[in-house]
């Protein structure tokens, strides 16, 4: 799948404030990361505006899910195309983050 294809699957939105941006505000990320093994399969790809791919940063996406919830509302509504085993790991990785923060 190519950048293209990418957006327009995602019809030009950012999963993570879901602003619909031309192709050039645009960014692919990983979900489950490429370090971590994660391959760069459509199911594992969503559409990332380049001011929300640099805002999180060096953090990891369920970090970076943990911190913003607007972030996390709008990637659980938008990134309908990532494989379900990717989202529920996800999940289960922003509760961890999510629980670790109350226990500090
Ligand atoms: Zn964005």
């Amino acid at each position: 799948m190519t950048r293209e294809e990418l957006f327009a699957r995602d019809g030009w939105r950012c999963v993570y404030c879901g602003a619909v941006q031309p192709a050039e505000a645009l960014s692919v990320d990983h979900v489950h990361p490429r370090v971590k093994g994660g391959d760069h399969s459509s199911g594992n790809l969503v559409t990332a505006c380049i001011a929300c791919n640099s805002r999180k940063g060096g953090r990891s996406l369920a970090r970076f899910l943990a911190d913003e919830p607007d972030a996390r509302a709008h990637f659980e509504a938008l990134a309908v195309h990532v494989w379900p085993r990717h989202r529920k790991a996800l999940r289960e990785l922003v509760a961890g983050e999510l629980r670790r923060e109350r226990h500090v």
